[in-house]
């Protein structure tokens, strides 16, 4: 099946960017630009100039959310990341949690403009250490699911995506899954929780639109696409998501149905892009 990939990145001088697009196994891959974070992992990560050029190069397939410094970047920021073809905003490592009040006219202005937000939550990648001054912050305690609950509160009409589950915040996830309309999320990284997925995805929302959680969750592999070893990775992700689905999913669960597959690999993000086409 050909799969949408909503949440992965992409490294400084991608390579084998071809053959993924040519493998037909991805209908679309979301590119989160990180250009304003450096090195984290032992990767360098695109510029912002280069993850413009891939969504050029591969119109339809490889598109992007623009990097948005919450700290330092004005509201009309976001409107400058739209006309330059960013489809969303991706903030990362901010100094303050994320329902920080002071963030508030960055979320209005992406609330007004249609751009959803995917949030990293929970554990994060470590990068450099303290050296004198902070710029940016550390750990995953800016990163609480439970933030994004006040901003979905606040601005009801914001798609806010939340990366990863939000692990080890697994409850305040659950939660906000349950009872936001606004929140969605992916399923990249932290496959650490397994175990709970099977009763997660079939639990039912309470967040007046009488959907499942597999309506709220989308496939992703946060991969860093363009070395050989993240693209082969990229696919082993792809190929575990859609055998779990099928020899596991389809024998013992409601989510396994065909067509409640599709929503997950591919059907929820068609929803969040068409918010992020609309004109305003
Ligand atoms: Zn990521």
């Amino acid at each position: 099946m050909k799969v949408i990939d909503a949440h992965a990145h992409l490294v400084h001088n991608p390579a084998g960017l071809d053959q993924i697009a040519e493998s037909g196994e991805f209908e679309e891959i979301w590119i989160m630009d990180l250009s304003g974070i450096g090195e984290l992992a032992g990767y360098q990560f695109a510029d912002q100039a280069e993850v413009l050029e891939i969504t050029r190069r591969y119109p339809g397939f490889f598109r992007a959310y623009g990097f948005i410094d919450l700290d330092r970047d004005p509201p009309e920021q976001v409107r400058k990341l739209r006309d330059l073809g960013f489809i969303g905003l991706k903030p990362y490592k901010q100094l303050k949690p994320y329902s920080d009040p002071g963030y508030f006219p960055l979320y209005a202005e992406a609330e007004k403009l249609g751009m959803p937000i995917l949030f990293h939550t929970g554990l994060i990648a470590q990068s450099r250490r303290y050296s004198g001054e902070v710029t940016r912050g550390f750990g995953p305690e800016n990163m609480h699911p439970a933030y994004l609950a006040s901003i979905a509160e606040a601005f009801p009409g914001l798609s806010i995506v939340a990366g990863h589950l939000g692990w080890p915040f697994w409850e305040e996830m659950e939660e906000n899954y349950y009872y936001y309309a606004n929140i969605t999320g992916d399923i990249s990284g932290y496959r650490k929780c397994i175990d709970r997925l099977p009763a997660l995805l079939d639990r039912r929302a309470h967040d007046g639109t009488d959907r499942y959680f597999n309506e709220k969750l989308h496939f992703a592999t946060d991969e860093f696409y363009g070395t050989p070893e993240s693209n082969a990775r990229a696919l082993k992700i792809k190929h575990f998501w859609e055998l779990y689905f099928e020899l596991i999913g389809s024998v013992y669960y409601r989510w396994g149905a065909p067509e409640e597959r599709e929503k997950f690999f591919r059907g929820n993000a068609l929803k969040l892009l068409k918010e992020s086409l609309k004109e305003s």
